[in-house]
């Protein structure tokens, strides 16, 4: 049994699994409290494994072009954080590091650690303080934000120089909806009512 308070009343209820489809809904004031969702792990784990690959394409390929003249330049999402480095604006430096290279990673990379066990029904002594760490890191990763900032600087440079966008600034803005999609087909109740099973 999988505890849940209602979100309009607080009524706690006990939760038994769940077919797919269905809704749970509070005894006391009939609001929904959650919906079951339909081949929830198989499509996490899609997402996930689209994710990856997109996330590799981030980091490993260019991410911008600049040419003014004789000058051409190219930066890459890991090149433009250390540059930053350099420069010394290092609470900038830390946060695209952060928010952008390694949350993007350690999320997905959680979502493989706890859905390819689920999937094969295999038990992992570690998913359980896993999947915490990433309700407790999703509110952290902003990488939106960072493309809205590169796009802002895209427009400025524009005047100065010629920018040629990387095929590592398409491949970030598909892995922020790719990764949303993934986060967004995780079955939260599903996962902890399988999760304490084998616990
Ligand atoms: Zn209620």
């Amino acid at each position: 049994m999988h505890k849940i308070a209602c979100h309009e009343c607080d009524l706690v209820h006990d939760i038994p699994p769940m077919p797919a489809r269905s809704a749970a809904c509070c005894v006391r004031c009939g609001s929904v409290l959650f919906r079951a969702k339909k081949n929830s792990i198989d499509r996490t784990l899609a997402w996930t494994f689209a994710g990856l690959v997109l996330y590799i394409v981030a980091v490993t390929y260019p991410f911008l072009g600049m040419k003014s003249g004789p000058i051409n330049q190219q930066t890459s999402l890991l090149s433009g954080v250390e540059q930053l480095f350099n420069q010394g604006i290092y609470s900038l430096a830390t946060l695209v590091l952060l928010t952008c290279v390694l949350l993007p990673l350690i999320e997905l990379l959680i979502l493989l650690f706890v859905f390819i066990p689920l999937k094969f029904n295999l038990r992992n002594k570690l998913s359980i303080p896993a999947f915490r760490l990433l309700g407790q890191i999703e509110p952290w990763s902003m990488m939106e934000i960072y493309m809205l900032g590169i796009l802002v600087s895209i427009v400025k440079l524009a005047k100065m120089a010629t920018i040629v966008p990387g095929l590592a600034v398409i491949a970030f803005g598909l892995l922020i909806f790719v990764l949303a999609f993934a986060l967004s087909a995780v079955d939260h109740h599903m996962v902890w009512e399988r999760l304490e099973r084998e616990s």
